[in-house]
């Protein structure tokens, strides 16, 4: 693996190696020396996108303790954010430090390490990361990808023998808990809030410069000529946006910090916290216990919430296109794009042929009867993919109930399967094309926090067998490799802090 640093070749930058945080206007980088860690030992190794980076089992390992090839020069990158509505200011990579960048034959890649110590974008912090939070993203990155989703990919999780301190249920109750760090790839991990960053501080040249490195690099499918290069990539952004979210919808994923300073300006899904899969089907569902007041990044608001930060994205990238109506316009153009492609995505989960009019009141129907019922998301499609006119629906369907209907949600279900029946008659897809494309659209697998609280509590006992098994399950989501994964959420995971909600706490 040859690492270059294309990036910080590029712009400018904090040299000094420097350790102090402190606000670096007009600079997007500051050289950092990672921390060392002698007794780091790898509990995860992505061996497919090692076999892609050319790195060894032996070389991967090394790098999560801290030694890495001499031509590796460690940065941070600078950016800013609104963070719960709210505009936070400078922000940066406090807990993450870049490598580099490697050539891949798909494409050259970022590397980073998360967890490896502080920079001066670390807020009085410590750069640091937990097991927990570090499993969380090791697993669920890899999940995220393998369901098809665009996304960040880990390359490795190690434990690193010491212990990091941290109040989890922030009540004055520090614990020390075992460290770990991990190394992630993205083609890019540059952020709407390194554009928010630049504007704050009125760097409008290199607002251009940043904007034009992406639209070289990263979008392809923007014109690089023309004085609606901008507004075109603009454009492009919003519907990369709208895929990923989609993505979110089609699998059940609550992200849990949609913050600005967490969207990818590539689209892809990025910063896994307190995210999690939705086990019962509920638009209101946040897995971020910070988030409980508002619940602005519940299930179902993750659409508008992305349409709000494409909106502070347009402010960001104004100075370069300097045309309201025109960016009001594409942000308009998400809205009835997003909802085209949900059509889309919700007319494949169903087995269903082009979306018509119509199939607006059976999605309607069909999501106000799931709110109301609240069935296991997952398990209720894999029932459905099975269900044919006559069986008995409470029976058919039982496997995804967490509580026995009542009357009236009994009805709500027939009604909706009685009108999806009637819409099946006039597919345009043959029964058995249809159920494949339902296969293709309905994981059978997810990662559900109650597994992934268990593996870790597994790990902090040093046994990784569940543990393995989850990265096993999550390489086929769309297949039931193993029926006893493929499970709701049992009874003793609620209510228990880990296993439905999270704090922030990492
Ligand atoms: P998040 O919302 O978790 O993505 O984090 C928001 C900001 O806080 C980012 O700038 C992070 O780099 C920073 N941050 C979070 N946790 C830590 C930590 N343990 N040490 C230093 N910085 C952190
Ligand atoms: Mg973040």
């Amino acid at each position: 693996m040859k690492i270059t640093h294309p990036f910080t070749d590029r712009f400018p930058g904090d040299n000094t190696l420097n350790p102090h945080q402190r606000q670096t206007p007009g600079l997007l980088y500051s050289l950092v020396a990672p921390l060392e860690f002698p007794d780091a030992k790898l509990l995860g190794f992505n061996q497919e996108l090692a076999t892609q980076l050319h790195l060894s089992r032996t070389e991967t390992e090394a790098l999560t303790q801290g030694i890495y090839p001499k031509e590796v020069q460690p940065y941070a990158t600078a950016y800013a954010g609104h963070q719960f509505g709210n505009w936070a200011g400078q922000l940066g990579d406090g807990r993450a430090i870049f490598l580099g960048e490697t050539e891949t034959e798909d494409g050259p890649l970022e590397l980073q390490w998360k967890g490896i110590g502080a920079t001066p974008y670390s807020r009085h912090a410590d750069g640091r990361a937990v097991l927990r939070s570090s499993v969380r993203e090791y697993l669920m990155s890899e999940a995220i990808y393998r369901l098809g989703i665009p996304g960040t990919r880990a390359l490795a999780l190690a434990a690193t023998g010491d212990k990091v301190v941290r109040d989890i249920m922030y009540d004055g109750n520090p614990k020390e808990e075992p460290g770990a760090v991990i190394v992630r790839t993205a083609e890019s991990f540059i952020r709407f809030g390194h554009f928010e960053f630049l504007t704050a501080t009125n760097d409008v040249a290199l607002l251009q410069d940043l904007a034009d490195w992406c639209i070289t690099r990263y979008f392809f499918e923007v014109e690089n000529n023309g004085v609606e290069k901008y507004l075109n990539w603009f454009r492009a952004v919003a519907e990369r946006t709208a895929e990923m979210i989609v993505g979110w919808y089609r699998v059940g994923f609550v992200h849990g910090v949609m913050n600005t300073d967490n969207m990818s300006i590539l689209g892809l899904t990025i910063d896994y916290g307190p995210f999690s899969m939705l086990d019962a089907y509920d638009l209101n569902f946040t897995p971020n216990t910070t988030d409980l007041p508002g619940r602005r990044y519940s299930f179902g608001r993750q659409a508008n919430i992305a349409h709000w930060n494409l909106y502070q994205l347009a402010n960001a990238i104004f100075p370069l296109i300097k045309d309201q109506e025109a960016l009001q316009q594409v942000l308009d153009e998400y809205g009835i794009n997003f909802w085209k492609k949900y059509d889309r995505m919700m007319a494949d989960k169903l087995g269903l042929d082009e979306p018509r009019e119509a199939d607006t009141q059976l999605f309607t129907d069909w999501q106000k009867m799931m709110d109301n019922l609240r069935p296991d998301y997952t398990l209720f499609f894999t029932a459905l993919e099975s269900f044919e006119p006559g069986v008995d629906v409470l029976t058919h369907f039982g496997n995804s109930f967490y509580a026995a209907p009542t009357k009236e949600q009994r009805q709500e279900l027939e009604n909706f399967l009685q009108n999806y029946l009637k819409r099946k008659q006039s597919n345009a897809f043959s029964a058995s094309e249809s159920r494949s494309l339902m296969q293709r659209s309905n994981p059978k697998f997810i990662l559900r926090n109650y597994q992934l609280y268990e593996a870790i509590r597994q790990l902090e006992n040093g046994d990784d067998a569940y543990f393995q098994k989850l990265w096993e399950a999550l390489q086929t989501p769309y297949e039931e490799r193993y029926p006893e994964l493929c499970q709701k959420k049992p009874d003793w995971a609620d209510g228990m802090a880990g296993c439905g909600m999270l704090s922030c706490s990492s």
